[in-house]
């Protein structure tokens, strides 16, 4: 084991502390300290060896899928296929610091609870089962066997299966998804809460009513193809840096490319790819030709009024502008969209968005001049109340021109998290349709619950209410990740049993039920070595592509279990307590081989059949989706629908700001690998608040000084992030912007998106007063 130990943070608050130094934010990513800061914490973390093996195999057809992002992989692959933060992933999960036994002892609950997220992942990996028993301040070890003995006498010891949730996060494979949400649903309840209810929710909703397919209709191929990519809501450069070549390549075939953001981001700006002369040594590629930045929660006005600019260029040449042939063929609701943006008021527009029409105007002629566009966005825009309706605006002006369908075109949501597409698919969600549990019951003789079960925050809720008592948690970092970290810690400490299926500690150890199990488990980089030999597992990425992940290095511990053979052993033993079923479900013979999960996914999941033989294909293979492959919208009437959305913008009222959560470029979700965000110029520390200067001086706040941020939300809590060091940064004017996961503190449980109920996290009105 390395002896390498992690920089010591004193015990106290566990929110972080400003930052050391602030420097101006930089105008390119990536380049050579890009490798450097891929490839020295790998060589600090991991020996020379074990980096090489594991970098060098990092997306590539007998390697493993990256656990970080959801960005496709190319056909042809380079060498290296990674990025800085693909190899800050791994670094992080394959290193051989454990968590050793002495640890629990020196560490109780009530000192875990006062350090922070970096501090928790820093301690190394997980390998043993931990128990802490009930009034217990102390996880002390156990046996796998007694901990599945636990689990299963607390959970048929429910009233009710409905008072039990089962988490998913978006590293579990698609074998690992298939067989929990097939024991969830076989032990009684649709409860299957996942991180994409925090996330891409609203783009899912938004796709599914308007296309019929929640998920992007492009293919990776389609970047290098389109004649403008419009970015919305999103920094490629540090949550999905492999974009940017993508990006690159569509520049150097003649895009333009678009950006529209409330914050200059440094990869939204100028590329430096490390694997090109030109990226190492030269000025790289200029990538956005044109910045909109936007006000937060203006997308949706400024998505109306481009798509006002089309049908009036329609109007003044008719018969040209519009792709009619399409529009009569495959879609519905033109005349209503034609009526509604006729009163488009431009002043509101103006308002709303915070630009001016001639930044409109300009985007506009961009749209009407390019035959092939791609819209790609994420959560800058999934997570605002409005959102479902601002993603069917992209929808709306896509389908103007016929941009769904057809190559280099389309609708292009960009996932965060390596496989959280392929979980849905595989069944995780709480409520997917009766087909699919039809298909269920008939594969497995069970008789799956139909009602629909809690999404994330519905969980959250029904643990403060005490109607959920147990919640088990199959990776991820659910209070961390959640909204109102307050009230979400306080609802987990109500519960009776909190399980953790985890690789490394973070805030969900910390914060946990009366009772709390944590169950270590295997990495996508550990080889899975089960009775029948090696296993593969699968995953699906944000454009609809399957295939296999290969573990590439021996586990940490002899002890450590996969995810498949945890939730089949748990499975058994939960179920097989119950006198009433669960049928005869062969738990044994999926954990032994998963080509025999894979059999039962093939005749389960639409779209998967032949799983076995297509993922050996050598890149794996492509769902089918039927406006991508043939503009067949699987909607109620067979089109794709144009909606009418009312305008709502996001009011602030006078001295008051809009805040959105982001995420630095030194950390993947809620975990944080460094306390620094190099492309921001924010170093040594995350307590901070950025803010436009013109607004710090109509504040009348100074740079550099301290402030509490309150939340103001109508529900009279006091919701407040203290001791933030104040950032003047070139952000939107009336915006400002704070690290998740600690701001999550300011946004309400209540607050979510309407129809996708994702948390409302990217405007949240706040006052910032001295600390
Ligand atoms: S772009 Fe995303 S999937 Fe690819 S290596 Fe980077 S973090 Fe991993």
């Amino acid at each position: 084991m390395t002896t390498h130990r992690p920089e010591e943070t004193q015990p106290g608050d566990p929110t972080d502390t400003p930052p050391q130094e602030v420097r101006p934010p930089k105008d390119w990513a990536a380049g050579l300290p890009g490798i450097a800061h891929a490839l020295v914490p790998a060589l600090r973390g991991m020996s020379p060896t074990r980096t090489a093996r594991l970098l060098l195999s990092m997306n590539h057809r007998d390697g493993f899928d990256c656990m970080s992002c959801a960005w496709p992989d190319p056909d042809r692959r380079k060498p290296a296929e990674f990025c800085e933060n693909g190899a800050k992933a791994v670094t992080w999960e394959a290193t051989p610091l454990v968590v050793e036994p002495s640890f629990w002892a020196e560490h109780p609950v009530s000192d875990l609870v006062t350090r922070t997220e970096h501090w928790l992942g820093q301690q190394g990996r997980l390998v043993e089962p931990v128990h802490k028993a009930a009034g217990s301040d102390h996880y002390v070890p156990v046996s796998w066997d007694e901990a599945f003995a636990i689990v299963a006498d607390r959970l048929n010891g429910l009233d009710s299966p409905d008072q039990a949730s089962f988490y998913t996060s978006g590293r579990t494979s698609n074998e690992a998804a298939f067989v929990y949400q097939l024991f969830v649903r076989a032990f009684g309840t649709n409860n299957l809460p996942d991180c994409s209810n925090m996330c891409h929710e609203s783009t899912g909703a938004a796709l599914g009513e308007t296309i019929g397919v929640g998920k992007a209709t492009i293919t990776y191929d389609d970047f290098a193809l389109a004649d403008l990519i419009v970015i919305m809501g999103q920094n490629p450069g540090t949550n999905h840096p492999r974009m940017l070549t993508a990006l690159e390549e569509a520049k150097e075939n003649g895009a333009s490319i678009v950006a529209v953001n409330p914050l200059p981001e440094a990869g939204l700006k100028r590329y430096k790819n490390p694997q090109t002369v030109r990226g190492l040594a030269g000025r790289g590629t200029e990538l956005a030709d044109q910045f909109l930045q936007i006000r937060l929660g203006g997308d949706m006005a400024l998505l109306q009024a481009v798509s006002k600019r089309v049908l009036d260029a329609e109007a003044a040449a008719p018969g040209t502008v519009l792709d009619h042939e399409f529009l009569a063929a495959h879609t519905s609701g033109l005349d209503a969209l034609r009526a509604h943006l006729a009163d488009l008021d431009e002043d509101a527009v103006l308002a709303a968005t915070g630009l001016a029409s001639a930044e409109i105007d300009e985007l506009a002629g961009r749209y009407l001049r390019a035959e092939r566009v791609i819209v790609t966005w994420a959560m800058g825009l999934t997570q605002h109340a409005k959102a479902v309706p601002t993603i069917k605006e992209i929808v709306n002006l896509l389908l103007l021109r016929g941009n769904i369908g057809r190559p280099g075109a389309g609708a292009s949501p960009i996932r965060g998290h390596s496989n959280v597409q392929g979980d849905r698919t595989m069944g995780i969600w709480e409520q997917m349709p009766d087909s699919f549990l039809d298909a269920l019951d008939a594969e497995f003789g069970i008789a799956s619950p139909r009602a629909h079960g809690l999404d994330a925050v519905a969980t959250v809720e029904a643990m403060a209410a005490g109607r959920v008592r147990a919640l088990v948690a199959l990776g991820g970092n659910l209070v961390g990740a959640i909204s109102d970290t307050g009230a979400a810690e306080e609802a987990v400490r109500r519960a009776d049993l909190t399980v953790q299926i985890s690789t490394k500690l973070n805030r969900s150890h910390a914060v946990v039920g009366r009772e709390a199990l944590i169950l270590p488990t295997l990495g996508r980089t550990d080889i899975d070595r089960q009775a029948s030999g090696e296993q593969m597992v699968s995953v699906e990425d944000t454009v609809c592509a399957v295939h296999a992940s290969h573990g590439k290095v021996e586990p940490v511990a002899p002890g450590l279990l996969s995810e498949v053979s945890i939730v089949t052993r748990l499975a058994r033993a939960v179920l097989g307590e119950r006198p009433d079923g669960p049928g005869p479900i062969d738990w044994a013979a999926m954990e032994r081989d998963y080509d025999v999960i894979r059999e039962h996914i093939a005749r389960v999941v639409p779209g998967c059949e032949d799983y076995n033989a297509k993922l050996r294909r050598p890149n794996g293979f492509r769902l089918p989706h039927g406006p991508r492959d043939s503009r067949t919208f699987p909607t109620a009437d067979g089109r794709a629908h144009l909606t009418v959305n009312e305008l709502a913008p996001v009011e602030c009222p006078p001295g008051r700001l809009l805040l959105q959560t982001i995420r630095s470029h030194d950390q993947f979700n809620t975990t944080i690998y460094r306390r620094d965000d190099r492309y921001r110029g924010i170093k040594g520390g995350r307590a901070v608040v950025l803010v436009n200067p013109d607004d710090l001086v109509e504040l009348g706040i100074a740079d550099g000084s301290t402030v509490d941020v309150h939340g103001e939300y109508h529900d009279g809590v006091d919701r407040v992030l203290r001791g933030q060091r104040v950032v003047a940064y070139p952000t939107a004017r009336g915006c400002a912007a704070a690290y998740f996961p600690e701001a999550n503190v300011l946004v309400p449980l209540g607050a979510t998106a309407e129809t996708s109920r994702t948390p409302v996290s990217k405007a949240v009105v706040v006052r910032l007063e001295p600390a």
